[in-house]
């Protein structure tokens, strides 16, 4: 096709592209930007974190805290972290003009108090994460065993079976003493 007649086409089909950044950006309804965390309903359960590709949401622990920190430098605004997230506490907005020269600004943390460990004091896990097993589970028992840390709640859970085979073994014994008398 010749130059001209290009242009003939573009004149009678009209601009095809919009003027931005002179006039707002083509953003449609189902445009996944930049995520934002809502640190009123996120409990610190560590699955958005499991399941970023490219990991740019990490739970650590930082002295006696737990942070969740999302590194929009990295994020590839795939959503899977918004699906994921079992508080639906994650929202994919519309935002994508982050261009920023100071680094902190592509960073966004919550932080967590922790829970501590009822045996040995160690912080362990985010409080709200502890206390949403806790409800989800109705038991009352079972805040006693997941306020410990994983390895208190190990040592634990080894003396009673130890102290319950100990009690079977001479349950055992004493039945067979029975017998004996008996014969
Ligand atoms: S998945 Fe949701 S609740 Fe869990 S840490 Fe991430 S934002 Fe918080
Ligand atoms: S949108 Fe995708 S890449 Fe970005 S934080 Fe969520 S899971 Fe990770």
């Amino acid at each position: 096709m010749s130059f001209l007649k290009v242009l003939a086409v573009a004149a009678k089909r009209g601009r095809a592209t919009i003027r931005y950044p002179l006039e707002p950006p083509l953003v449609t309804p189902f445009f996944r930007g930049k995520i934002s965390v809502d640190p009123s309903k996120c409990i610190g359960c560590g699955a958005c974190a499991r399941i970023c590709p490219p990991r740019a949401i990490e739970l650590v622990r930082e002295d006696n805290r737990f942070v969740l920190r999302y590194f929009i430098g990295r994020c590839i605004f795939c959503g899977m972290c918004a699906d994921t997230c079992p508080q639906q506490a994650i929202e994919v907005s519309h935002e994508f003009e982050l261009a920023t020269p100071r680094l902190e600004d592509l960073y966004e943390e919550v932080i967590h108090r922790p829970a501590t460990c009822s045996v040995c004091g160690e912080p362990y896990l985010p409080r709200k994460l502890v206390e949403k097993a806790i409800e989800s589970s109705g038991m009352e028992v079972a805040r006693e065993r997941l306020e410990m840390c994983p390895q208190c709640r190990r040592i634990s859970t080894a003396q009673v079976i130890a102290s319950s085979r100990l009690r079977f073994g001479s349950d055992l014994l004493e039945a067979g003493e029975v017998e004996e008398r008996r014969s």
